[in-house]
């Protein structure tokens, strides 16, 4: 049977790590060519060897999703070697340590440079080929902090929250996955985002299982935790297929159910 993403290009930022590895794995087995973007080039080139050793077609790009040339390289060198472009998945991200009032300025931009600003690059980046093309599907990877805060029981069980920096750009994120969405529909671009919450990777994983914000999410989450990458991956494939084919500007959340404002 052939696979949901036959003949299609993607390209997959933080591809070498955590959600945005099992999501170019998961693309990859779909029939998906991939593009993988990060900084780290040997986990990048271990991802590209997997997806190639498993009989499919990657190709890891050194890039930082902060850096507009980068990005403009890199998108140009996925697109030459594979003839177009028709999937983003925006995933590169991370928060900052420092709690608000002492996070650093360079904290602050460097958090909002690889969340938001990356977005932004690589999702500017690619829409041309994707409208010369017909169309094409955009997900960004946001996170509940977009959306809610923490209580002072939360703040006391962890010790810390994630920075404001994260917050910000997280919510950033958001509100440009629903804009882009708009300027979309003219050209057969769908936009839509997954908020993950108590996700294992190697970004949170404190050993044995446990996520650095555990206690916090084990509050107010319906459904027994922790989640893991694939569980984002397998949301992010279904907003790139056409199973999704009505949806757009949506972001869903991939978090265990939390449905209380905090
Ligand atoms: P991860 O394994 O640490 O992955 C983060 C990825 O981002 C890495 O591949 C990293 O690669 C890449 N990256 C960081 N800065 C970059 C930059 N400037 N340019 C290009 N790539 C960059 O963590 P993860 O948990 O899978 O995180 C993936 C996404 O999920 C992030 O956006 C994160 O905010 C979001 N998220 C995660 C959770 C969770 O519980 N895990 C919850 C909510 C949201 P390099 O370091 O090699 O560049």
């Amino acid at each position: 049977m052939p696979g949901k993403l036959e003949n299609q290009v993607a390209i997959v930022t933080g591809g070498n790590s955590g959600i945005g590895k099992a999501t170019a794995l998961l693309f990859a087995s779909e029939g998906a060519k991939v593009g993988l973007m990060a900084r780290r080039e040997k986990e990048g080139i271990d991802v590209e060897n997997a997806i190639k050793s498993d009989g499919g077609e990657a190709l890891f790009v050194s890039c930082d999703v902060g850096n507009r040339q980068q990005v403009d390289d890199a998108v140009g060198k996925v697109v030459s070697a594979y003839g177009g472009l028709d999937i983003l998945f925006n995933n590169a991200g991370g928060g900052d340590r420092g709690n608000f009032p002492d996070e650093t300025d360079e904290g602050w931009e460097r958090v909002i440079s690889v969340n938001l600003t990356g977005t932004f690059y690589m999702s500017r980046a690619v829409w041309p080929h994707m409208v010369k093309g017909g169309g094409g599907r955009i997900v960004n990877n946001s996170s509940v902090a977009a959306q809610r805060g923490f209580s002072k029981k939360m703040y006391d069980l962890v010790g810390r929250g994630p920075s404001a920096s994260y917050y910000a750009a997280k919510a950033g994120v958001d509100a440009f996955t629903r804009y882009a969405a708009g300027m979309g529909g003219q050209h057969n671009i769908r936009v839509n985002g997954v908020r993950p919450g108590q996700i294992i990777t190697p970004l949170t994983d404190v050993g044995g299982g446990h996520h650095s914000f555990e206690a916090m999410f084990d509050m107010i989450q319906i459904l027994d935790g922790p989640g893991y990458a694939e569980d984002v991956a397998n949301v992010v494939l279904f907003l790139v297929t056409d199973e999704s084919r009505f949806i757009t500007g949506e972001i869903i959340n991939v978090d265990g159910g939390m449905p209380g404002k905090l």
